[in-house]
């Protein structure tokens, strides 16, 4: 997480930050080789894409920095019901929103998600015979050609912020969002040469709103879900690192992921010689609303056990520096990757716990879909 004012922007200014954005997005789909993964479809011929607001659940607020309230619903899985419906009746309205010809129908093999052209992983609500209706990252209709497609994965990397939400931002000018990405690519590789499937909710420099990074996860089946963030606000000198991993309240299998994945990261970070920083109460928390409920939407929402990681402070300029270097990646890349390995293949307990919840009630959370702009799918 971060601090919250950061993200708050008046609406003229979002509007050209959208504009840029997109720009970004069109400029990355075409040469930003460390942005697309390493799965990408075949070349067939796009398909229209057309956009259809389903529900426009987060824009209800009517703030400017979306809250993530408890009560909202899930547009995935409202659009997925919909979907199940009026899925074989060729007259489908949803699918002649999303630009599709001929009869939607459940896809084929199960399959979950698919990679678009330019490399985004989007939910597949069905398809016809050449194209699959997705759920696109801001949580719209559209549809792609067929191309690489995932039925299930063991493990969801979930790296925090994207797009016009880039998170934290060091005094050098590095954003929580870029470094969050790194790691997770990198963490990705390392688990997938150990024989785990791992996909990631962001494959490049676009926003996604929580509720299709929890909605991923779930439909993809993952055993765990694994949010990576870097942290901002301010916290006192500390002679080990100031690691926080945010948990389920009501799952001990998020607990454990938690306590495993924090066990092996502070010990490996702390090999490096920086004054860190620090919270007094850091380590494996659960933290809750004014409701008793789980704060962060990516620990509230998704079925799937998940723990968000808060590797350390990029708002402290010795360990930005430090997350600025190759070797940072790699190290704490490892220490994930063993953590995460461990909870799937191991009972081991993990440890860090904090007995005593904190308490936190988002006032002006990122992560909703209002104004969320979409990166090129085609
Ligand atoms: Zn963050």
């Amino acid at each position: 997480m971060t601090s919250l004012g950061r993200h708050l922007r008046s609406g003229a200014s979002r509007h050209i930050a959208s504009i840029v954005i997109l720009a970004l997005a069109v400029i990355a789909a075409s040469c930003g080789e460390a942005e697309r993964p390493t799965l990408v479809g075949p070349e067939v011929a796009p398909a229209d894409q057309l956009r259809r607001d389903n529900g426009g659940v987060e824009q209800a607020t009517g703030t400017t920095g979306v809250l993530d309230p408890a009560t909202e619903t899930s547009t995935f899985a409202d659009s997925g019901s919909s979907f199940a419906a009026t899925g074989s009746d060729t007259d489908d309205p949803t699918s002649a929103a999303a630009g599709i010809e001929g009869a939607v129908r459940p896809a084929d093999g199960g399959v979950s998600a698919v990679f678009t052209p330019t490399g985004v992983l989007a939910a597949v609500l069905g398809q016809t015979d050449d194209a699959y209706l997705i759920q696109t990252p801001c949580g719209f209709e559209a549809a792609v050609p067929l191309g690489q497609t995932l039925t299930s994965v063991d493990v969801m990397l979930d790296p925090g912020h994207g797009g016009d939400e880039e998170g934290a931002v060091a005094e050098s000018g590095l954003t929580e969002a870029s470094i969050n990405l790194r790691v997770s690519q990198r963490t990705a590789e390392l688990l997938s040469q150990r024989g785990v499937s791992v996909a990631l909710t962001r494959t490049g420099d676009y926003r996604v709103p929580i509720t299709q990074r929890a909605a991923l996860s779930d439909a993809l089946g993952a055993k765990a879900l694994v949010s990576i963030h870097h942290n901002t606000p301010r916290a006192a000198e500390s002679t080990i690192p100031g690691t926080e991993v945010y948990v389920q309240s009501t799952s001990p299998d998020s607990q454990r992921l938690g306590g495993l994945m924090y066990e092996r990261v502070v010990a490996d970070l702390a090999q490096f010689d920086v004054p860190w920083v620090a919270r007094t109460d850091a380590g494996v928390l659960t933290v809750l609303n004014d409701e008793g409920v789980d704060a962060y939407g990516i620990n509230r929402r998704p079925a799937t056990p998940s723990a968000l990681i808060e590797v350390g402070y990029l708002a402290n300029p010795a360990e930005a520096a430090l997350f600025a270097t190759d070797e940072y990646v790699e190290v704490v890349s490892v220490a994930l990757m063993t953590g995460i390995e461990r909870y799937l293949r191991t009972q081991d307990p993990g440890s860090g716990y904090v007995s005593t919840p904190r308490s936190f009630n988002p006032s002006g959370a990122t992560g909703g879909q209002s104004d969320c702009v979409d990166p090129a799918l085609n």
